[in-house]
């Protein structure tokens, strides 16, 4: 059986700017073939089977041959694979794309193309620039500006075409050869004072552009040390950058966050932080351990229809619960005897996902709001069943306990990842990383232990962020400095905590 080949487009490096069907291949492929242009967060999509094929080592300079790549490429397919061949930008603006779909053709292999916006676009746009402007520019020519070794390119390139065209310039690859660019374009004619914009890392939250004009460019990129991937863009369009610079605009634009991930609050953060232009860094510090072989919990199914209640607090012990019951050869209709109550929205959402409509879900999503709802509706005849994890809040068993019998199965626990050390240890030394946020006790604590109190000291020159009063002397317990705490325990006023920071700065600044 042969399988199929997509040449997919990441788009220029922003998550949120890929395509739907670029989306869906990621997630159906059994191998993903994929160089430094393309955000790597998107592997998170694939199937936890999935292969993963780095053909572009910037860093080592160990670039795979093209040859070798279209070889690889095909040989996966042949092998009965769906392969996503992941390309930065779009894959057929310069990206070799067009050989790699020739060889699959010659193959007689199954393969779509996945179009995505490519980095002139995309980048232009992300700097403030747009790539056409009534007033400036009724054209647009993104032209390579790295040479064939053959020398074909430059010949082939109209120099004088595009010096006197009045038309936005975009070249690609273009920094080793600047000095050539800009010498040419001046030769045929081109005004020496065109503006040029240097876009390097255009839509990452480590986005960085330079301007200067045709005839310093070359100086310029020297003194700012531009390195690629960069766009150079020569062309007045470049001006209006001042004044439509709405993504370095945003509050937390190149600002890197740590986000000590606890349960599912992290992603909220973590999703907020990037909404307002900063880079979160999210390390998970604990995970879930499930109890293996679990014949506790075997007994107590097995006589399931003497509960008249079972109570479920978290998603992790409605999944385990069902697991077990589905193992065991049982589906929901065995709970037909029981009350099930549900704490916590996202609780309540799984157990609904499993067929069955929560009949208690507390207000408030707490212990203490569950006991009230159950201490005039229950009687010494009922039995109660509570799976769930270890080191638990007491309260329920302790007060439930005093109506009726009541059965406590641990069937998780929470464990510290420490897969995740050299992902935190890289986090904390990196010293582009300014804040690190806390919205937990247990996740200062989590986090400590994971680190190491030996690496404590690393942390002295971030500024911790807390959610509240609770957290921070948790924080300061370890002898660290709370640099902000945020008003109201929110994840929200922990944000704002953040980007009020940044806006004092930039009023000293004014002032
Ligand atoms: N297929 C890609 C281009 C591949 S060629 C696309 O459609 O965008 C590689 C060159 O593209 C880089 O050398 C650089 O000039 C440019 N490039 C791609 N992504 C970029 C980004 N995020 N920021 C700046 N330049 C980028």
């Amino acid at each position: 059986m042969r399988g199929k080949v997509y040449l997919v487009g990441a788009g220029p490096g922003d998550y949120k700017l890929i395509t739907l069907k670029a989306l869906e291949c990621i997630r159906k492929s059994d191998v993903i073939v994929y160089d430094r242009l393309a955000n790597i967060e998107y592997l998170k999509e694939a199937k936890d089977t999935c292969e993963f094929i780095n053909v572009g080592k910037a860093s080592s300079n160990h670039l795979l041959p093209q040859d070798d790549i279209n070889r690889l490429i095909a040989d996966k397919a042949l092998e009965g694979k769906i392969v996503t061949r992941l390309k930065g930008g779009d894959p057929y603006v310069f990206g070799r794309g067009g050989e790699e779909a020739e060889l699959l053709c010659d193959e007689n292999i199954d393969f779509e193309v996945v179009p995505g916006i490519t980095s002139p676009i995309g980048g232009l746009c992300y700097a403030g620039i747009p790539i056409t402007h009534r007033d400036h520019a009724s054209s647009f020519h993104v032209i390579t500006g790295h040479p064939r070794k053959d020398g074909k390119e430059t010949k082939e390139i109209n120099w004088n075409a595009l010096a006197n065209v009045k038309g936005t310039l975009v070249f690609l690859m273009g920094i080793a050869n600047l000095k050539n660019i800009s010498e040419n374009l001046i030769k045929e004619g081109k005004d020496k004072n065109t503006p040029v914009a240097f876009i390097s890392w255009a839509t990452r939250a480590n986005q960085r552009v330079i301007t200067a004009t045709l005839e310093n460019a070359y100086e310029i990129a020297i003194k700012e040390n531009i390195k690629p991937p960069t766009l150079i863009v020569v062309g007045t369009v470049v001006n209006l950058r001042e004044k439509l610079n709405f993504f370095e605009n945003k509050p937390l634009f190149g600002k890197n966050i740590v986000v000590t991930r606890c349960r599912a609050q992290s992603s909220v953060l973590a999703e907020k932080i990037s909404d307002m232009g900063g880079k979160p860094i999210e390390i998970p510090t604990i995970k879930i351990q499930k109890i293996e072989d679990n014949k506790e919990l075997e007994a107590e199914i097995n006589k399931i229809k003497d509960y008249t209640y079972i109570i479920l607090s978290s998603k992790n012990a409605v999944d385990i619960f069902f697991e077990k019951l589905n193992d065991m050869g049982y589906d929901a209709r065995v709970l037909f005897n029981s009350k099930i109550c549900a704490v916590g929205g996202e609780t309540a959402k799984a157990i609904k996902s499993r067929g069955i409509i929560a009949d208690i879900v507390p207000q408030n999503y707490v212990a203490e709001d569950l006991y009230e709802e159950l201490k005039d509706i229950i009687n010494e005849n009922d039995k109660i069943l509570i799976p769930r994890a270890k080191n638990a809040r007491d309260f329920l068993v302790k007060k439930l306990s005093e109506k009726c019998f009541i059965k406590e199965v641990i069937t998780y626990e929470s464990v510290i990842d420490n897969d995740k050390k050299d992902l935190a240890l890289e986090a904390i030394e990196d010293e582009n990383v300014d804040y690190i946020t806390f919205a937990s006790s247990s996740t200062v604590k989590n986090f400590i232990t994971l680190i190491g109190e030996e690496n404590l000291k690393k942390l002295e020159n971030k500024k911790i962020i807390s959610i509240g009063p609770i957290t921070s002397k948790t924080i300061e317990d370890f002898g660290l400095e709370v640099y902000k705490e945020a008003e109201v325990s929110t994840i929200d006023s922990m944000i704002d905590s953040i980007s009020n920071d940044e806006k004092m700065k930039m009023g000293e600044l004014i002032c």
